[in-house]
């Protein structure tokens, strides 16, 4: 199988030739140094792929030779919204919750978030975490490139509830109520558009949980164990793809 990039563009006409720019045209003609005739698949703006060959190494220009019928999008758009881990905890949940289908990862600081970070190093923060996400949808073959939001503060997050059907917080206090239930009937209910919200290693404080509940969110489990903070989007991503994408 042909290396997948993405490509700034919509999906050309029938022979149409066009060029290839920035990070993909890096990849294509540094990287692997790819000369006329080669073949790539790319995915256009659209999520519609392409099997397209080099027609001019030279000037970086390109061809769809065909359609490539290909969705590996989850049924479900989930957005994974985070309090700001410590380290580089974030590039991790990126890659990983990119590998398992998110349509975007945000990025807050809540009141037990040990790091604060500044605009300024939110803003480079947000360039890194979207290349990662470009490499690791490339990777894993996605038909788009999950978008990657920082906020300053937690308000900026909640201002977007109203943008999904459902929004829920993966509560530890609910797991250790022995709550097993409420997720996969959610679930169940096939919402369009989800937001999951995760604490930080401290978890969720109980202002924020009232904020969250008195905003419309649900509290949810995810099962019996207490899973460290870049594990937890990592297994309710899993079980979003168990439920709505394996076979029963
Ligand atoms: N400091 C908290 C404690 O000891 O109770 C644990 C926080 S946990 C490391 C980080 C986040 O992962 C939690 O705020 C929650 O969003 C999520 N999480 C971890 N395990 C969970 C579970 N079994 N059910 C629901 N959410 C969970």
């Amino acid at each position: 199988m042909a290396n997948q990039y993405f490509i700034d563009r919509d999906f050309p006409a029938a022979g149409e030739e066009f060029s290839v720019e920035g990070q993909t045209r890096h990849h294509i003609f540094k990287v692997m140094r790819a000369k006329n005739g080669a073949e790539f698949e790319l995915v256009f703006n659209d999520g519609r792929i392409g099997l397209a060959e080099v027609v001019n190494a030279e000037n970086g220009s390109m061809r769809v030779l065909k359609e490539i019928h290909r969705n590996t999008e989850l049924p479900i758009e989930v957005t994974i919204a985070v309090g700001f881990p410590k380290g580089d905890k974030l590039d991790f949940i990126v890659e990983k919750a990119t590998e398992l289908g998110a349509a975007a990862v945000w990025g807050a600081p809540f009141d037990w978030s040990v790091v604060k970070w500044n605009a300024e190093k939110l803003a480079k923060k947000r360039d890194k975490l979207s290349k990662i996400a470009q490499g690791a949808a490339e990777q894993s073959k996605r038909n788009f490139i999950p978008s990657i939001e920082l906020f300053g503060k937690l308000p900026e997050l909640t201002e977007k509830f109203d943008e999904f059907d459902k929004v829920l917080i993966a509560y530890e206090e609910s797991a250790k109520k022995g709550e097993t239930t409420r997720f996969v009937q959610i679930l169940a209910e096939q919402p369009k558009k989800l937001l999951i919200i995760f604490g930080p290693e401290g978890g969720i404080s109980p202002r924020e949980i009232y904020k969250f509940l008195e905003d419309g969110a649900v509290p949810v489990s995810l099962g019996p164990r207490i899973l460290r903070a870049e594990t937890a989007p990592l297994y309710a991503l899993s079980v979003v793809s168990a439920v709505t994408e394996l076979e029963k």
